[in-house]
């Protein structure tokens, strides 16, 4: 935690989603009429109080004229005749046009439906969709213009005379919003007040903002009924047509696949086509190396642990190297991880007694004859054709006795005792490589929301929809040779750290590798040849 989140009195919160639908009122003159619109709004909030006064409720009238649906709700609950005198100087005023009307009464459930005088609910049209649209960007685009929203409840209570605040920040009002020279601190000012104003409510009646954040639900999904979801690429196809008019094709129907060229495989890249033969180069002489030397025979697990662990490292590399796709974090986070592991288990196991790379294999036994036995779980009716003939692998590859079961299965998490394999990596002086390589990959394997925002996940340019994440259609181009190569320089570092643990023949070695040499020494044929 950061020191100010330790705190604990910090609290993020989404005004957008929570609360910009209960002042779709303003927010939608605002857009309407412009900034300016907002002193129509003081005059109302004077008139209306003159027209409470005599109920002697100050306070209460205040605090509701703020702009939110759900206070005026409140109001006329309380004050008998509030609804009436509300309306009417709105008119009055100039704050309820036909279109304002009309927007606001395309909703269900609507707090203070009065407001709109209409019994009836209508759905949304285009135009009426628009003005939704128009209200919503001007607040998030303009900060000045949310700034005025959210000064609205400051001035009612100051021409209330309850409004309580600092000398600096009153300073800051009272030439606001005319002052150029003072705006921008005073707007900065304005939206902080109202958090923490809106903070303070919340804190004295945790239930306050309850029927506002009902509303918000039903605003959000109304929206999502009305208008459908739309991707960057859909708008930007739309400009390239031209004749398209704006905002036309908020409601019509949804065509969600995969298409165009985002859909085409990645071809192989030119300047990465020989990483698959030169991985396979690679693999080849490192086994040249090792069956030309000689070899000890005797400790055979610790050359058949070493020599596998590099070989089963360059086929799943040379596999993933004949599709490209798969040359890109999203897809290739696994062979990253492998090569990691690999690395860190050859170098933590070169430092261990010997008899580490028998104990790895035995934990590797162990394991089949578990899988074995699980597999003997599966009820008759649900075995296919040829299970049994892997139930008799897995026997086999366990290395039991028929007669004597000495197999024992350890359930640990690793071949080491239990022991993680960044503890591994810390033993073995690998630890920055792992945490800088290993969990990353890691993160992207085991669908950390981060990887899957990147990678999966757009956003939703329909600002009626409150900037919601949705799947992305475009698939990511992969045949990145720069990552690629990387990958074939990890595998021939292991390779080397390979024959090294095992002190594989130096004269063996130089033969097999000798084209390495010479490759590394010609001059690079241009790219074009
Ligand atoms: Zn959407």
């Amino acid at each position: 935690m950061s020191p100010l989140a330790a705190t604990g009195v910090l609290r993020m919160e989404d005004w957008l989603k929570d609360d910009l639908p209960d002042l779709l009122w303003p927010a939608l003159v605002l857009a309407e009429q412009g900034n300016e619109s907002i002193r129509q709004f003081t005059r109302w909030q004077k008139a209306v109080q003159d027209g409470l006064a005599d109920h002697g409720e100050t306070g209460l009238v205040a605090e509701s004229l703020d702009g939110r649906l759900t206070h005026l709700s409140v109001l006329s609950e309380r004050l008998p005749g509030a609804a009436d005198l509300v309306v009417a100087e709105a008119t009055r005023y100039g704050l309820l046009s036909q279109n304002v009307r009309r927007v606001l009464n395309s909703y269900p459930y609507m707090p203070a439906p009065w407001l709109t005088r209409q019994a009836e609910v209508r759905p949304p049209g285009l135009a009426e969709l628009e003005s939704i649209r128009d209200a919503l960007i001007g607040v998030l685009e303009d900060g000045h213009r949310e700034a005025l929203l959210k000064c609205l409840r400051a001035w009612s209570t100051v021409q209330a005379g309850t409004f309580r605040s600092d000398a600096k920040t009153i300073d800051l009002l009272k030439r606001y919003p005319g002052d150029e020279d003072t705006r921008s601190a005073a707007d900065t000012a304005v939206r902080a007040g109202w958090g923490a104003h809106r903070g303070a409510l919340a804190i004295r009646d945790p239930n306050h903002f309850d029927e506002a954040i009902k509303w918000a639900r039903v605003f959000w999904g109304a929206n999502s009924m009305t208008s459908r979801c739309i991707r960057q690429r859909e708008t930007k196809d739309e400009n390239t047509a031209g004749d398209t008019q704006d905002g036309n094709d908020m409601n019509s129907n949804c065509a969600a696949d995969f298409d165009g060229d985002d859909a085409a495989p990645t071809p192989l890249p030119v300047d990465g086509a020989h990483l698959r033969q030169l991985t396979m180069d690679l693999l080849s002489s490192f086994v040249e190396a090792l069956e030309t030397a000689p070899a000890r025979l005797y400790e055979k697990e610790r050359q058949e642990v070493i020599s596998g662990l590099v070989a089963r490292a360059g086929r799943d590399l040379i596999a993933v190297l004949t599709a490209p796709d798969l040359w890109s974090m999203e897809h290739g986070a696994h062979i990253v991880r492998m090569l990691v592991e690999t690395k860190i288990y050859l170098h933590w196991m070169a430092q261990q007694d010997p008899s580490i790379y028998r104990d790895f294999q035995e934990y590797g036994a162990g394991k089949a004859k578990l899988y074995a036995r699980i597999s003997d779980e599966v009820p008759e009716e649900a075995r296919k054709a040829g299970f049994q003939e892997a139930i008799d692998e897995f026997e086999r590859l366990s290395h039991n006795h028929d007669v004597f079961d000495h197999r024992v299965v350890d359930t640990r998490d690793t071949f080491a005792d239990g022991k993680s394999i960044r503890t591994m990596a810390t033993e073995a002086g690998l630890l920055d490589f792992y945490r800088q390589a290993y969990s990353l990959a890691s993160g992207v394997a085991h669908s950390e929301w981060w990887s899957v925002e990147t990678h999966a996940m757009e956003p939703c340019v329909n600002v009626l929809h409150g900037l919601h994440l949705i799947p992305s259609l475009s698939l990511s181009y992969g045949g990145n040779v720069t990552l690629a190569s990387s990958w074939v320089d990890q595998f021939y570092s292991l390779v080397r750290a390979g024959l090294s643990i095992l002190d594989t023949d130096e004269a063996a070695v130089a033969a097999a590798f000798a084209w390495v040499e010479a490759a590394a020494n010609d001059v690079p044929p241009p790219a074009s040849a």
